[in-house]
C-alpha cells in the first residue's frame, strides 16, 4: 500500500511551496490508489498557532486537496518520549541534563531518491566543529562525530526524531518533500535503523525560484494559498499551475485537469533541476480557467467579491450578473479584474479620472449627449439592437462622426476608455444609468 504524508509546521501560512509539496504527495497517492496523510508538525509551541494550522487546512481543502488522515504532533509527544527511552535503554542514545541524545554511529548512508538517484553521505561529515571552523579530534586523534538530539531538554522532541517516529508508525512508504530536506535524509536513516525501523522510499522535489533567479520572495509569489485565494485566483487553475513546478504532462501541454494529471503523474518524471515560479504564467492560466467556466459557475466565485465590495446584496438578480460575466469572462487574468472593469455597473455613480476628462471631454459634446440620452429613453426594449440603432440614428441627425462619440461615451458610461463594444457596454448597464451618466457627463 502506498502512503505519503504532507508534513506543514504551522509556523506560517501554507505558501506555494508547501502547496506545491502537498500536491504532489495527494498526486502520487491518488495515481497509486494509496492514502494521503496531513500531519501537522506543531512540536514548536511556540511558534505555532492555531491561526496557521487553521489557515493550512483551509487552504488545503479550497485547493481540493483532502487527506484520509490527519495527525497532530503536539499529541504525540509520549509516544516520541517512549521510543528516545528506548533507545537509551538500548545504549544507542544517553540523556544529558535532560535532554535524550542519539550517539552518531560512523558509517556510510545511501539513499536512493526517485528524482535524484543514489545520493551517498558518510556521517563522518556531520563533525562537531569550534567556532573557528576546526573539527573537534577525540584521544584518538578521530573526529568527534556531532550527535543528534531526539528530546529536547525543555521535553519537546527534535524535527527529525518525530518525523522518523511517525513516518514508521504512519507506515509512509514514500517521503516527497522539498530538496531542502535532503540534507536531514541521512541522519534520519540513522534513526530509522537505530529504532529498527525500515526506511521508506524518498523523493526530493526541486526548489521553486523567483523569476529574479532567487528565493522566492513575496515580491515573486512566496504568498499564502488564501491571498492567492483573495486575490481571485480560481483553485483549479492555481493546482495545475503548481503541477507544473516540477512536472510536466509533455508534448508542451500546459492547461491539464488534476483528474487527467493523476492518470499520467509519475514521480519520477519530476524534474531535478529548480523551477521557476512566473506570476505572468499563473495569471495567463487563471485567465484561461475564468474563461472557459460556466457562467453560473463563474457567477458563484464572484458574489462574494461583489458583496465585499457593496456592489450587489444578497438578493442580486443573477440573469443580469450572468450578461455581465459573459460580456469579460474571455478577458480576465482573475476574479478582481472583473471587479475592476465591470465595477461600473453596479455603482449608482462613477468618477472619472481628471486625464481622461481632459482627453475626451474637451470639446463640449453636452448636446449630442443630452440628444442621445433623450432618444434612448424612450426605446422600449433595450437591447443591443436598438441601442445601436438609435446611435446611429443620433449620428446621422446630427451630422457627425461616431467615431468622435464612441469614446467620449465609453468614458461617460464606464470611467475607462477600454472595454467591450459599446453598444454591449450600454445594455449591460441597463437603459437608466445609460441616460443619467450622458446626461450628467457635461456637468
Ligand atoms: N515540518 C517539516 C517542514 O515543514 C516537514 C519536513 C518533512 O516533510 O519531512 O518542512
Amino acid at each position: 500500500m502506498i502512503k505519503v504524508r504532507f508534513a506543514p509546521s504551522p509556523t506560517g501560512y501554507l505558501h506555494i511551496g508547501g502547496a506545491r509539496t502537498a500536491l504532489f504527495n495527494w498526486m502520487y497517492a491518488k495515481s497509486q490508489k494509496g492514502k494521503f496523510v496531513l500531519r501537522i508538525e506543531d512540536t514548536d509551541i511556540q511558534r505555532s498557532s492555531k491561526e496557521f494550522v487553521d489557515e493550512i487546512l483551509a487552504s488545503m481543502k479550497w485547493l481540493g486537496l483532502e487527506w484520509d488522515e490527519l495527525y497532530f504532533q503536539s499529541e504525540r509527544f509520549e509516544i516520541y518520549k517512549e521510543y528516545a527511552q528506548k533507545l537509551v535503554k538500548e545504549g544507542k542514545a544517553y540523556d544529558s541534563s535532560g535532554a535524550i541524545i542519539l550517539k552518531m554511529p560512523k558509517q556510510e548512508v545511501k539513499i536512493y531518491d526517485l528524482i535524484r538517484g543514489e545520493i551517498n553521505f558518510d556521517t563522518a561529515n556531520f563533525m562537531v566543529r569550534c567556532e573557528d571552523g576546526l573539527t573537534v579530534l577525540d584521544e584518538e586523534g578521530n573526529p568527534v562525530l556531532k550527535d543528534e538530539v531526539l528530546i529536547k531538554a525543555d521535553g519537546s522532541p527534535s524535527y527529525s526524531f518525530c518525523c522518523v517516529v511517525d513516518d514508521a508508525l504512519m507506515e509512509i512508504s514514500h517521503v516527497i518533500r522539498g530538496e531542502d530536506h535532503i540534507s536531514n535524509t541521512p541522519k534520519q536513516i540513522v534513526m530509522y535503523e537505530a529504532l529498527g525501523f525500515t526506511p521508506p522510499k524518498f523523493a526530493h522535489l526541486p526548489l521553486i525560484m523567483g523569476e529574479d533567479g532567487g528565493r522566492l520572495s513575496k515580491r515573486t509569489g512566496a504568498v499564502a494559498v488564501s491571498d492567492y485565494k483573495a486575490n481571485g485566483f480560481i483553485a483549479e487553475a492555481l493546482v495545475n499551475y503548481l503541477l507544473l513546478l516540477g512536472w510536466s504532462p509533455g508534448n508542451n501541454q500546459e492547461k491539464i485537469s488534476i483528474s487527467n494529471a493523476i492518470k499520467t503523474f509519475s514521480i519520477k518524471k519530476v524534474n531535478k533541476a529548480a523551477a521557476v515560479f512566473s506570476m505572468d504564467k499563473l495569471r495567463w492560466l487563471n485567465g484561461q480557467y475564468i474563461k472557459q467556466m460556466e457562467d453560473e459557475k463563474l457567477v458563484e466565485l464572484l458574489v462574494p467579491f461583489l458583496i465585499e465590495k457593496n456592489f450587489i446584496n444578497r438578493d442580486f438578480n443573477s440573469q443580469n450578473l450572468k450578461s455581465v460575466v459573459r460580456l469579460y469572462k474571455a478577458r480576465l487574468p482573475t476574479l478582481l479584474d472583473f471587479i475592476d472593469r465591470a465595477g461600473f455597473v453596479f455603482v449608482d455613480d462613477i468618477t472619472i479620472e481628471e486625464s481622461l476628462y481632459k482627453k475626451y471631454f474637451s470639446d463640449d459634446r453636452k448636446k449630442e449627449f443630452c440628444f442621445l440620452a433623450e432618444r434612448l429613453s424612450v426605446v422600449e426594449v433595450f437591447d443591443l439592437n436598438n441601442a445601436e440603432q438609435v446611435f446611429r440614428a443620433v449620428t446621422e441627425d446630427l451630422g457627425i462622426n461616431t467615431a468622435d462619440l464612441v469614446h467620449p461615451i465609453r468614458v461617460a458610461l464606464t470611467g475607462s476608455d477600454i472595454g467591450p463594444g459599446l453598444f454591449e457596454t450600454m445594455v449591460v448597464l441597463g437603459k437608466a444609468k445609460t441616460v443619467k451618466r450622458l446626461k450628467e457627463a457635461f456637468k
